[in-house]
């Protein structure tokens, strides 16, 4: 018989309660990584704290953060908690920005992690008589395994698709009836595309709901995911570090997804200080893992920038919930002293009505920074004449001035000529980094 993975009991917590949790584990967790990780000690003995400085959780601001740079100091086994003899699973960082970092898990943190996306999936309504499509890649990235693990243990019938093969991924909608797809936005959307291409039309599928994340994505591209694929799509939120995908997840409400409290301890920090911001504020996000054995991360920073907020939602859950990310710190472009997010110039775009197929490329010339983005036409304004394009080009370059308060030279091309993502999708070139 599998478990209900709507947990009520834990999901439905009193704020109170929730914390009072939080504040046990951590210190035991501080005392598992400080016995046992001789590189968190260190950092610990540095700033003069020991486990038993940390008896609130208001204490975990004395523990000392740690960044992706420690993940690659101590790469391969320097962060783990327990002996390699217990581990079962490795997975490891998409390498989006720069060396992978590995992940270790013993069984119990496979199981935990898994219990993470069986609620995410229990939470868009997910049961046993659901068809789950898992698209997103299998190996060592962690969106495939993570959903895969979570459908199981909810006992739904899961379909290790893996990306990519998008001809079969459509067949397999058709024939197996798949009720909720997960993989990334950018691939829900090309999957979208490829199915209107073969004249599919979103109410012939019986899809009902997907689970994409991995990647920022805006309301803009949900919006567009919902209609061109007839589902409703909600977020879900992980990194390696933690674990993978399921740190958090959308509700029905479709506003925010709520953070596993009872595993992840989350704060909001400014990243240039390092002080812990009220809540409400935009700044990096910050992890603990609560409960993991192998990998135990205290005081992760993902440099993911976000807001919290625990107003109480409407589907019942308590625990927080954390807007969509706006992006990583490092995925914010400086052009011409203008701070600009990619998910400005996407949002942008889809109001405009046209398809999230753009590419941005960033360059420097004569010292001045250029900006420049390629956006595909539609196949029935591809046909328009060259006076008609000039204009909406002009158009879309005014509306995105509106927004970002400087002025991009757009270029509409042909319909399928910006290459479509079935993973992570990379939308942004930087050739001033290029130069340095
Ligand atoms: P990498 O850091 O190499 O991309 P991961 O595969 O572990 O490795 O990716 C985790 C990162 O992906 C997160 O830190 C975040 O930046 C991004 N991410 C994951 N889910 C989402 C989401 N729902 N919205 C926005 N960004 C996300
Ligand atoms: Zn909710």
């Amino acid at each position: 018989m599998p478990i209900n993975y709507y947990q009520k009991d834990i999901e439905t917590m009193p704020r109170e309660q929730i914390r009072a949790l939080q504040e046990e584990k951590l210190k035991k967790q501080v005392k598992h990584v400080y016995e046992h990780v001789p590189y968190y000690r260190d950092l610990m003995d540095k700033k003069g704290v020991k486990p038993e400085d940390i008896k609130t959780l208001d204490d975990i601001q004395k523990l000392p953060f740690i960044s992706k740079y420690d993940l690659r100091e101590t790469y391969p086994y320097g962060m783990l908690a327990v002996p390699l003899k217990d581990c079962v699973r490795i997975q490891s960082t998409s390498g989006t920005t720069g060396k992978r970092v590995i992940a270790y898990y013993t069984q119990h943190d496979v199981d935990l992690w898994e219990e993470c996306c069986a609620r995410a999936i229990a939470a868009v309504g997910g049961t046993p008589e659901d068809v789950v499509q898992v698209a997103y890649g299998y190996g060592l990235f962690t969106g495939g395994p993570g959903l895969n693990g979570g459908s199981h243990k909810l006992g739904s019938l899961t379909l290790p698709m893996s990306s990519g093969n998008t001809d079969r991924q459509i067949q397999f909608i058709q024939d197996l009836k798949a009720t909720i797809l997960c993989c990334t936005p950018s691939y829900a959307a090309y999957i979208g595309e490829a199915m209107k291409e073969k004249g599919i039309k979103p109410e012939d599928n019986t899809l009902k709901a997907g689970i994409f994340g991995a990647e920022p994505w805006t309301e803009e591209m949900r919006r567009d995911i919902e209609k061109s694929l007839g589902i409703k799509a909600y977020d879900i939120y992980g990194l390696t570090e933690t674990s993978g995908p399921g740190v958090s997840f959308e509700c029905e409400e479709q506003h925010g997804m709520h953070i596993n409290e009872d595993h992840f301890y989350a704060e909001i920090i400014d990243p240039e200080t390092g002080e812990v911001l009220p809540e409400g504020s935009e700044g990096e996000l910050v992890f603990t893992s609560l409960d993991k054995e192998a990998f135990p991360l205290l005081r992760y920073r993902t440099r993911d920038l976000c807001v919290l907020t625990s107003e109480p939602c409407s589907c019942g859950r308590t625990f927080i919930r954390m807007k969509k990310p706006k992006g990583r710190s490092d995925d914010m472009l400086i052009i011409r002293g203008v701070n600009v997010f990619p998910s400005q110039i996407e949002t942008v775009l889809l109001n405009e009505g046209y398809a999230p197929n753009y590419r941005i490329e960033v360059d420097r010339v004569n010292n001045t920074d250029t900006l420049d983005v390629y956006v595909e036409l539609t196949p029935e304004r591809f046909a328009d004449t060259v006076s008609e394009i000039d204009k909406m080009e002009r158009e879309l370059a005014g509306a995105i001035t509106n927004i970002l308060g400087i002025h991009p030279v757009i270029h509409l091309v042909a319909p399928k000529s910006i290459q479509r993502s079935e993973g992570k999708a990379v939308r942004v070139i930087d050739r001033r980094k290029l130069h340095d």
